[in-house]
């Protein structure tokens, strides 16, 4: 039985979808003002792993992504580069996708942009004016939270010292300061702006997601997700927005990813201490390495980085990859081995139950390794026969579904080709037979792959 521990009512529940047999879920996707660092990739590639996992459970999934394209940062930065909001915000969107693509991780069905949805918006608001949780002050429109009993239900914000009429118009803020906040911004100098009932202006950030996820999901949805950073204030008005607006419950599961940590602090740009995909792949890491690192604590837990276990991870990594090889290369013989066909079945059972177990990914890969061993020693004493052989290939197909660690079949040949070519080098070289070297060098560097000469031996990298 699947489950997940919700923000909402702080409990570990078990997980049946409004509608049989279909997962509808929405979760907050990046602002698009720069590269994303690999912390915010932890939360996406939480949600990657939810999404593969629901799908493995047998699940139709129904997932929404969207891009923040307007906000304080993204005019900021698209005015100093003297170049349209779009034009900026295109770019980023496209550089966050490959490296989402590149990270492994599947698209998910919809993935839309914040400005495509301004009337949505803007019908959102109309519905809140009607139910009487709006009002404007010099130009803009705000959420009266005094005007909802239950705000404050996901994070437990209080509403205590909250002056009636005290109000934020930034879009990020503490739990301490819950105020009434900006649905539509008045227009500013120099910011793009849409021309509505509501005067001339830009929304709010909170008032996007709500909008999108209801035009694409529906009034109550199943799963929403992002990092815990968004309980406040972003879902908490996201939640405020929509149920002011419908009257019934917007979502009915949270599901929060804790952060990625730097010697103790989460990793983030304002701080400095952030590595993008690109500074991790130019210092010769693989994103299959970097997915594996961020995917391997369960995502309640907080995770530190450190570029010592990322490089223990590579090898870990490589094996993987290399088993799922050797397992597929392998001649097995007619025939069956019963214990065997019994101890895969129990393998099957224990990633489930782990992956049941709020998706506990740390347990699921402890199986996996056990899973490895158990075959490895099989292949070994040539007690792996073809019934359990086709078992095993299908078994490991099936955990990478949900993981996807186990490498790209061209990847995989590319990197077994390459490791041949550096081999045959180092043998060149020992030989003093230097041209031979050279040679292999240049065909490297043509199917772009860079070499390094080390104390500790040659290692490659992609250019
Ligand atoms: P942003 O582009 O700032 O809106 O963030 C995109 C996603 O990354 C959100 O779900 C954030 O909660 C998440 N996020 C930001 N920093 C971290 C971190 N250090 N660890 C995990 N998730 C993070
Ligand atoms: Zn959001």
């Amino acid at each position: 039985m699947l489950t997940f521990f919700n923000t909402l009512s702080r409990q570990v529940e078990e997980f049946h979808p409004l509608e049989a047999g279909h997962v509808r879920m929405y979760g907050c996707g990046p602002t698009v003002y720069d590269y994303a660092h690999i912390g915010n990739f932890r939360s996406f590639l939480f949600i990657d792993l939810l999404r593969r996992y629901l799908k493995y459970s047998g699940y139709k999934v129904t997932h929404v992504m969207n891009i923040t394209d307007i906000d304080d940062k993204t005019i900021e930065r698209a005015n100093r580069h003297a170049v349209s909001l779009r034009e900026y915000t295109e770019k980023y969107t496209r550089l966050f996708l490959e490296d989402l693509d590149h990270l492994g991780a599947e698209r998910p069905e919809i993935v839309v942009a914040a400005t495509d949805h301004i009337e949505d918006m803007v019908e959102l608001i109309k519905r809140l004016e009607t139910n009487g949780h709006i009002y404007t002050s010099e130009g803009s429109v705000y959420f009266r939270i005094s005007s909802l009993d239950s705000y404050g239900k996901l994070s437990g914000a209080k509403l205590e010292g909250n002056r009636s009429g005290a109000r934020v118009d930034v879009d990020e803020y503490e739990k301490e300061d819950a105020r009434d906040f900006v649905l539509w911004k008045s227009s500013k100098p120099g910011e793009p702006h849409w021309s509505t009932p509501y005067g001339e202006g830009r929304p709010g950030w909170h008032l996007e997601c709500s909008a999108m996820a209801m035009r694409y999901l529906g009034e109550s949805f199943d799963i929403h997700c992002g990092g815990v950073d968004l309980i406040f204030p972003h879902h908490e008005n996201e939640i405020a927005q929509s149920e002011g607006a419908t009257g019934k419950p917007f979502v009915r599961y949270w599901l929060h990813c804790e952060h990625l940590l730097v010697e103790g602090q989460k990793m983030s740009k304002s701080l400095g201490n952030f590595y993008t995909l690109r500074d991790l792949l130019e210092k010769g890491f693989s994103a299959l390495a970097i997915r594996y690192l961020l995917i391997s604590a369960p995502y309640r837990k907080q995770l530190n980085f450190t570029l010592e276990n990322l490089r223990g991870v590579e090898t870990r990594v490589k094996k993987l990859v290399d088993f799922k090889r050797r397992l597929k290369e392998f001649k097995s013989l007619l025939g069956t081995n019963a214990s065997l066909a019994t101890e895969l079945k129990g393998f099957e059972q224990s990633f489930r139950a782990a992956m049941d177990d709020d998706l506990n990914s740390s347990a699921a890969l402890a199986v996996v390794a056990d899973f490895e061993t158990t075959l490895n020693r099989a292949m070994a004493s040539e007690q792996l026969f073809a019934d359990e052989h086709a078992a095993a290939n299908r078994l490991v197909e099936a955990f990478d579904s949900v993981l996807g660690l186990f490498g790209k079949a061209e990847e995989v040949d590319l990197d077994a080709e390459v490791q041949r070519l550096i081999d045959e080098r180092v043998a060149a070289k020992a030989a003093k037979n230097y041209a031979r070297a050279d040679e292999i060098r240049k065909e490297l560097a043509a199917k772009g792959i860079v070499l390094e000469d080390t104390k500790a031996g040659t290692r490659w990298r992609r250019a």
